[in-house]
């Protein structure tokens, strides 16, 4: 059986191997937080523009200064002015954080570091050229790339967009991501569910995971355990860009969820990983198209998302999927796992210098309440039967799931 890892590895390169560029649409800057550049955005001129003093002070020579030297300041130069005069040997002028460096000096000492009395400037040491400035196209070079195709906004990318004047900007469309749930049981969460009913709480969970990825849920409402309900609702499905399935993936006579898929020609990559929960995740392609059948316990089908379609929508989304953030922790209480299979616990960490970690405690699979006492996700390798407090472990911290 594969490992995550392998799984992950595997949906990675199948997806890359079908992907084709998504469609491109101009968007306002205040819309991308999130989105993906469709192209190299450029930088428009030579950032900073001009040597930039970075400190409040005096625009000096460097070669001038030196303990107890005085120099005569000839002006002052605040954020924006345009630099009219030069400073000569023996002189300085007064310059303000963001100014522009005028011609002849070389350096800024800071105001800190003088003493005014009219216009003689007494200095207390001697500076390097080059100090508290920063020199023109050190940050980014004019016509070079800022921002590579394939980008995902966060507020420095957007910050940097601003910058550059890309006050509109190319996105990739939103990939449009369907989701089935199935099972004879499940009602809509809308509506109240008879004794033995549940609610879907799977398409929820799903299309959240999906939006969080900036990409478009396109949810289809749950599928009745048989062939011919499962056949029209995976047909509509197969219409967008990819298909996550939920239930009907694991071994029971009502899961028909592969047999189901295999008609419509999929070809499977895996049909379990050894993990839990989620051990009989489906993963294939289907007339071109990812198409995962996710074990219908809520949290094996939030893990399964976060582990394999998740790689999977940010590479049909035109970004490079992240690597898994594990971050090491130390665990606070004895554990005690069944080997064979990596565990994914619930679990709740003190993040800080040395994060500490202990799971929640919880009733297995199906307990959605316990998820959202976690923060973290506790990593169990396969070959750990027995770990003691305070030994390191690996935790998946929680970002919008
Ligand atoms: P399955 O994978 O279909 O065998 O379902 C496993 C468990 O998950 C069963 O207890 C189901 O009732 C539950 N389950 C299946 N689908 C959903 C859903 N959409 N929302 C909440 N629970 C579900
Ligand atoms: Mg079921």
């Amino acid at each position: 059986m594969l490992s995550y890892q392998q799984a992950r590895e595997l949906v990675t390169s199948s997806l890359r191997a079908v992907f084709c560029e998504p469609q491109s649409e101009a968007v306002p800057l205040g819309g991308a937080l999130g989105r993906i550049l469709a192209h190299d955005l450029l930088a428009d001129r030579d950032y900073p523009p001009f040597d930039r003093a970075i400190r409040d002070g005096y625009a000096v020579r460097a070669a001038d200064t030196g303990r107890s030297v005085v120099l005569e300041c000839i002006g002052e130069l605040k954020a924006g002015d345009t630099p009219a005069v030069s400073v000569a040997p023996g002189n300085c002028i007064q310059i303000m954080t963001g100014a522009a460096l005028p011609g002849g000096a070389d350096a800024v000492i800071m105001i800190e570091h003088t003493r005014r009395n009219g216009d003689r400037i007494e200095l207390d040491r001697a500076i390097e050229p080059g100090q508290h400035v920063v020199r023109r196209g050190s940050e980014q070079a004019a016509h070079k790339t800022v921002l590579g195709k394939g980008t995902r906004f966060g507020f420095s990318e957007i910050a940097a967009a601003a910058q550059v004047g890309a006050a509109q900007v190319t996105l990739y469309q939103k990939r449009r991501i369907a989701i089935l749930s199935t099972g004879d049981e499940v009602v809509d969460f809308a509506a109240a569910p008879g004794p033995f009913q549940i609610r879907n709480s799977n398409s929820a969970s799903l299309a959240a995971q999906v939006q969080a990825l900036h990409a478009e849920p396109v949810t289809l409402g749950n599928a009745r355990d048989t062939y011919d309900d499962l056949r029209t609702k995976i047909a509509a499905g197969l219409e967008s860009d990819a298909l996550i399935l939920s239930g009907g993936v694991s071994a029971g006579k009502y899961d028909l969820v592969e047999p189901v898929l295999r008609e419509f020609g999929a070809r499977f990559l895996f049909d379990a990983v050894a993990i839990r929960p989620g051990k009989p995740v489906v993963f294939g392609i289907c007339r071109g198209k990812p198409v995962f059948g996710l074990p219908g316990n809520p949290v094996s089908t939030m893990v399964t998302f976060e582990l394999f379609v998740r790689p999977a929508v940010e590479v049909l989304s035109g970004t490079e999927p992240g690597s898994l953030p594990l971050i090491e922790a130390a665990l606070a209480v004895r554990l005690c796992e069944k080997p064979g299979l990596t565990h994914f616990l619930p679990a709740r960490a003190e993040y800080g210098a040395h994060p500490m970690v202990r799971p929640v405690a919880w009733q297995g699979s199906g307990d959605i309440m316990a998820m959202t006492r976690a923060n973290c996700l506790l990593v169990v390798p396969p070959d750990r039967e027995n770990i003691e407090a305070n030994e390191r472990v690996q935790i998946l911290p929680r970002g919008l799931w």
